[in-house]
């Protein structure tokens, strides 16, 4: 089973994002839980909680099924104590907010060296401030995405994403989203079946499937190599559509929240009906 959607709003309110999914005919959904670009956020009211689990059982979608962000401003692996320590304070704060709403994914961009400490520094410091976040919650598992590696971000190679998960204590907390926009970015081809296919085999060898815990469903604006994070719509950006139909038939995306944040919200119940057509002509 493919479970499709998108990033949704969840303005009013954190339990209307449920409701958005159901609107573009979405079985998946991402949403932030708190204001994205502020690090202060007043708690979540039991009010809100229940009416979001009330909507999500409505629309017949689960906790496997939602991949909820954290905010852009967290760094985790930031050089400096004051940074690195408002970041992880959020950072816990963002994985109460999930444990609060019955979540069990939370996924996040792992952060950047800033150019005043290392790359191995930087990857121990993200993987230090996952452990203390697992430590303090329960159940919310740490989904680590791939950037594209625009400026300082790290995680924009497999490699990178094995030596944090590597050093993080709980193996069964941690996870990673594949974001497609960002792996073509970072010099993984996607742009033909055989592209994919030894993309895929690397994250294999590298990371491991039993690691993919989500994916975000993006075309890119950019190169394949241009280390530059800009989404495009499905088919019209430099990926093409061989990827969907690489991804779509293939039970190793099976079950996992597979999220649009294509720049066109439009078109985001038309991609999802294109995105499910692929699955049946597989089959
Ligand atoms: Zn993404
Ligand atoms: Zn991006």
């Amino acid at each position: 089973m493919k479970y499709i959607g998108a990033h949704v709003s969840a303005s009013g309110g954190v339990q209307n994002a449920p409701l958005n999914a159901q609107k573009i005919g979405a079985n998946a959904f991402a949403l932030f839980t708190k204001n994205q670009r502020r690090w202060q956020a007043k708690p979540l009211d039991n009010k809100s909680i229940d009416a979001f689990k009330h909507n999500c059982e409505l629309v017949g979608i689960g906790a496997d099924q939602i991949l909820p962000h954290d905010s852009y401003l967290i760094n985790l692996g930031h050089p400096e104590a004051d940074g690195l320590e408002r970041s992880r304070e959020a950072f816990i704060d963002e994985m109460q907010r999930c444990e609060q709403l019955g979540l069990t994914l939370l996924n996040f961009h792992p952060g950047s060296h800033l150019k005043k400490v290392s790359e191995t520094e930087c990857l121990r410091r993200i993987a230090e401030s996952i452990n203390l976040a697992l430590d303090k919650t329960e159940g919310v598992c740490a989904v680590i995405e791939n950037t594209a590696g625009q400026g300082s971000n790290l995680g924009h190679s497999f490699e990178q994403l094995a030596e944090i998960i590597d050093q993080v204590e709980d193996k069964s907390r941690v996870g990673v989203c594949l974001d497609t926009c960002h792996s073509f970015a970072a010099g993984y081809d996607l742009s033909s079946h055989d592209a994919c296919e030894a993309s895929f085999n690397e994250f294999e060898k590298v990371v491991g499937f039993k690691y993919l815990r989500g994916m975000h469903l993006n075309d890119s604006k950019n190169p394949l190599g241009s280390r530059v994070d800009r989404h495009h719509s499905l088919g019209m950006g430099t990926i093409g559509n061989a990827v969907w139909e690489y991804l779509m038939p293939d039970p190793r995306f099976d079950h996992i929240p597979l999220v649009l944040e294509t720049i066109d919200e439009t078109l985001w119940a038309a991609e999802i009906q294109y995105l499910r057509s692929l699955i049946k002509k597989a089959a």
